[in-house]
């Protein structure tokens, strides 16, 4: 039986770029785009190994992906990584902004210095993205940003910085999808519940609490995240802009 797939891959074609893609959520996007066709250029802070290991993962399956070290917080390390993929491509067609750092402390305890990271990396990153792949986006693409429930929800002491963070992600994909609508460029915020990954391990006391909030007590899985990313950088999604889609389990609901 000739068991080759003979329908286009959804993805087939399109140029990646996603931002912290050696571990958690953004290795679940890296891992999904690739195997619907896409060529995917991922970036890493610390992750050298867990990087190179995706990529050759990646290429062992018939995809195809790229690892790029550059820190979120180094605006001209993240420009320069985007221009390089677009030069090398000609174009980009997806950006995904998954990096992000959850840095925790109550007011009398949270330093400047985190909450100047958290904001270095969860947002001023993603605007610094935006602005270096747009140039080279056509009608037709599609950013997606990683925000959070938190950003509806936050039911915890001692994150308030890192909920400000996600906040400001639903703000920058609402005005920025009536800059870019004109253009036929997409701008979403996918806002996951917990999700089991190093940031937030899925088993203990604090996770306990949370399924205690929770329509659906568990954690979800970077590839159920990924799912909803890979439509969102479809054609199917064309229609969809400036949305905030909530995965999380009934977290804010
Ligand atoms: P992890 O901590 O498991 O992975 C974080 C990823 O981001 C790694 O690939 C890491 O790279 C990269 N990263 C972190 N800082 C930087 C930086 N300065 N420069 C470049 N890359 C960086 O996190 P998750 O997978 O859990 O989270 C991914 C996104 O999803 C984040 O934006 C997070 O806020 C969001 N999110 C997560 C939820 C969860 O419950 N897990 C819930 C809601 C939202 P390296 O490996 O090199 O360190």
């Amino acid at each position: 039986m000739n068991t080759t797939n003979h329908f286009p891959l959804r993805h087939a074609e399109k140029i990646a770029f996603v931002t912290g893609g050696s571990r958690g959520i953004g290795a679940a996007i890296v891992r999904r785009l690739a195997s619907e066709g896409a060529t995917v250029a991922f970036t890493y802070q610390r992750s050298a190994d867990e990087a190179q290991s995706l990529v050759q993962e990646i290429a062992a399956a018939g995809g195809k992906a790229l690892a790029l070290q550059a820190d979120a917080a180094d605006a001209n390390a993240l420009t320069g990584a985007i221009g390089k993929v677009a030069a090398q491509f000609g174009r980009l067609d997806i950006l995904v902004n998954n990096a992000g750092v959850l840095l925790m402390g109550a007011i009398d305890d949270f330093s400047l210095a985190d909450f100047d990271q958290t904001v270095a990396v969860n947002v001023r990153a993603v605007f610094v993205a935006i602005k270096a792949a747009v140039p080279h986006m056509s009608e037709g693409g599609r950013i997606i940003n990683i925000g959070s429930t938190n950003a509806h929800r936050m039911p915890f002491a001692g994150a308030a910085a890192y909920a400000m963070s996600k906040s400001a992600l639903s703000g920058l994909t609402q005005g920025l999808s009536r800059d870019l609508g004109p253009r036929g460029i997409t701008i979403n915020n996918v806002e996951p519940g917990p999700v089991a990954t190093d940031m937030n391990p899925p088993t203990g006391d604090f996770a306990a609490v949370m399924h205690g909030l929770m329509a659906l007590p568990r954690h979800g899985s970077g590839e159920e995240v990924a799912g909803m990313v890979a439509y969102l950088a479809s054609s199917e999604a064309a229609f969809v802009t400036g949305a905030g889609l909530k995965i999380d389990g009934g977290f804010a609901a």
